[in-house]
């Protein structure tokens, strides 16, 4: 039996002290935002080595404010790739704005400066996705959204603790946003989120913007919305961000095994990483045109496995108003058709992994 992931006492001693900081902060009496949420904001935000964290109540509400906070709104389009979780084209949309959808590289599944050709005079901001854990190349992003004025607001749900050329995902854009989604690499255990930036105009909003425009208490300075962190959130994350590069390395280190394991199978095609841009496997992805009769199999040997993403955003129900058709976007469609994600979680167990391995290997001889 291998689960795709399980939350497991990694590193040794987290779990009680995630359990410690829980009771504190019950006891503190204090319950929504408060002196627990700022010291959190406080330290992602040095994490991140952004000037300023703004706490949110989840991944959706931290980008769509960091779009609005950037002044995105009606008639404005936004650049993101076709191959991510809807909530990054939600986003635009809630924020007023028009999701412009471009293929992602074939070899990282990044978007990257080739998102050039879907610049037009309505373009305010790109949003590129660290997808699975991978940082995006943020030079020629960066780049490019100065050439064209452009707001780089980067959605960093998938790749807390990667960087690119050593600088920290989550500190390129004007405004940043992540999840902390309990399987995230930094997860809360709830909804949980927040907007990173080192802008302080952006902050004020979004300081603002989350606890109904409140500039003080009962003073409303624009239409918020509620989307606060809860302390005892905060809690769990301060004592979860103390470990965030631990976690990672142990992800790291697996992925390496699978990477190593797998490579003699000429019939898979592993996650490849860029120069300059680190990993952190958040999704260890594998890629066969036998995607799901392997994950069939996989499931027949007790070994769970997911699918990120099976439709890309241009062929959502949702999104057929864009008026985008199949073959728009060939690669997306590709990865949507051939992708699997294999079980990969700090604390996974050697007999586990090497189950999967084997049973793997097993499928394509
Ligand atoms: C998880 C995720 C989000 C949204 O986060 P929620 O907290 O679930 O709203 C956004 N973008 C990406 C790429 C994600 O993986």
């Amino acid at each position: 039996m291998t689960p795709y992931f399980e939350f497991r006492d990694f590193p040794e001693g987290i779990t009680t002290a995630v359990e410690a900081a829980l009771l504190r902060a019950a006891r503190s009496n204090r319950f929504i935002l408060g002196e627990e949420v700022g010291a959190f904001e406080e330290e992602f935000a040095a994490a991140t080595e952004a000037t300023y964290s703004i706490a949110v109540g989840n991944g959706l509400d931290a980008l769509t404010i960091a779009l609005k906070a950037v002044g995105v709104g009606a008639g404005d389009e936004v650049i993101l790739p076709a191959n991510t979780f809807i909530a990054t084209a939600n986003a635009v949309v809630q924020a007023g704005g028009t999701p412009i959808l471009v293929e992602p590289d074939s070899f990282t599944y990044n978007l990257t400066a080739a998102a050039e050709k879907a610049v037009t005079a309505r373009t305010k901001a790109i949003l590129p996705v660290h997808l699975y854990g991978q940082a995006c190349e943020m030079g020629p992003l960066v780049e490019l959204a100065t050439k064209y004025k452009l707001a780089i607001v980067e959605d960093f749900a998938q790749a807390q603790g990667a960087s690119w050329a050593g600088q920290p995902v989550g500190s390129f854009g004007k405004a940043n946003a992540t999840s902390f989604y309990p399987t995230k690499n930094l997860g809360a255990l709830g909804d949980a989120g927040a907007i990173t930036t080192s802008d302080e105009t952006v902050a004020a909003f979004a300081r603002k913007y989350r606890n109904y425009g409140e500039s003080e208490k009962y003073h409303n300075e624009l239409i918020g919305v509620n989307s606060r962190l809860d302390t005892l959130q905060a809690a769990v994350l301060r004592v979860k961000l103390q470990h965030l590069d631990n976690l990672n390395a142990e992800r790291q280190r697996l992925a390496q095994v699978y990477l190593q394991e797998l490579q003699s199978i000429d019939d898979l095609v592993l996650p490849k990483t860029a120069p300059n841009c680190s990993h952190v496997y958040h999704i260890f992805n594998i890629r066969t045109p036998q995607r799901d009769q392997l994950k069939v199999w996989l499931q027949e040997r007790g070994i769970h496995t997911a699918i990120h993403y099976p439709v890309p955003i241009h062929l959502q129900p949702a999104y057929t108003f864009l008026k985008y058709k199949p073959g728009d976007f060939p690669v997306a469609e590709e990865l949507a058709a051939t992708s699997l994600s294999l079980p990969l979680f700090p604390g996974m167990r050697y007999e586990e992994q090497e189950h999967v391995i084997q049973s793997i290997k097993s499928f394509f001889k």
